[in-house]
């Protein structure tokens, strides 16, 4: 269930299908990447045929933004409901505390992770957060093996836009991890 805005697909899924969707796959161990989609994102993505490749190849487009709604609306589409990078985290965070999965914090400067873990952790209390990294740690083989020996179901990249979309493509095959999802600036806002 997809609609296409200049080219650029977009997930009509609502949130409740899109979480349970999301569930399933962790439970059938199939890897998937979810993407936020915006008008800057499509927008760039005319001007950038691979960034507009990446995108429309991610498993989930998730419609960040009221531009996307309205763009819907004229164009007589399903989709009516906004899904927010930081809200899909948020109800990841949730379903892992509820399926007792795992999650991992990789990107933003030294230190803002770990503050976004200790405010996810005081909304829930019993996710299990596999680890943090910060996003400016260079060593691309320490990088993977961190994430890989803490086997986390879910990792939230927040290396901002489209790096983070580049690194999971280029990386999710390397990586004993269900769940990929591009965040941007997610942790910065969680740990403020
Ligand atoms: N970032 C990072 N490594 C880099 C460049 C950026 O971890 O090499 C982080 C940066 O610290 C910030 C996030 O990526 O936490 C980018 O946030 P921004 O709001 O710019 O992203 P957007 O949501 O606009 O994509």
């Amino acid at each position: 269930m997809k609609e296409k805005f200049l080219g650029v697909n977009v997930s009509s899924h609502s949130y409740n299908q899109l979480k349970e969707k999301i569930m399933l796959d962790i439970e059938q161990k199939k890897q998937s990447f979810i993407v936020a989609i915006n008008p800057e994102k499509i927008l760039r993505a005319q001007q950038d045929a691979e960034l507009r490749r990446l995108l429309n190849g991610a498993t989930y487009q998730i419609p960040d933004g009221v531009g996307v709604l309205l763009a819907s609306k004229i164009k007589g589409g399903d989709i009516s409901q906004r899904v927010t990078g930081i809200d899909m985290l948020l109800t990841l965070c949730e379903q892992a505390t509820i399926h007792d999965k795992s999650v991992f914090l990789y990107g933003a400067k030294p230190g803002v992770a770990e503050k976004a873990k200790e405010s996810l952790i005081r909304k829930y209390p019993n996710l299990k957060i596999a680890g943090v990294l910060d996003g400016y740690v260079k060593d691309q083989g320490y990088i993977k093996q961190q994430i890989n020996a803490a086997k986390p179901d879910i990792l939230f990249v927040a290396l901002g836009s489209p790096r983070q979309e580049h690194w999971i493509v280029e990386n999710m095959k390397d990586l004993d991890v269900r769940i990929f999802q591009g965040v941007g600036g997610s942790f910065d806002v969680l740990s403020g």
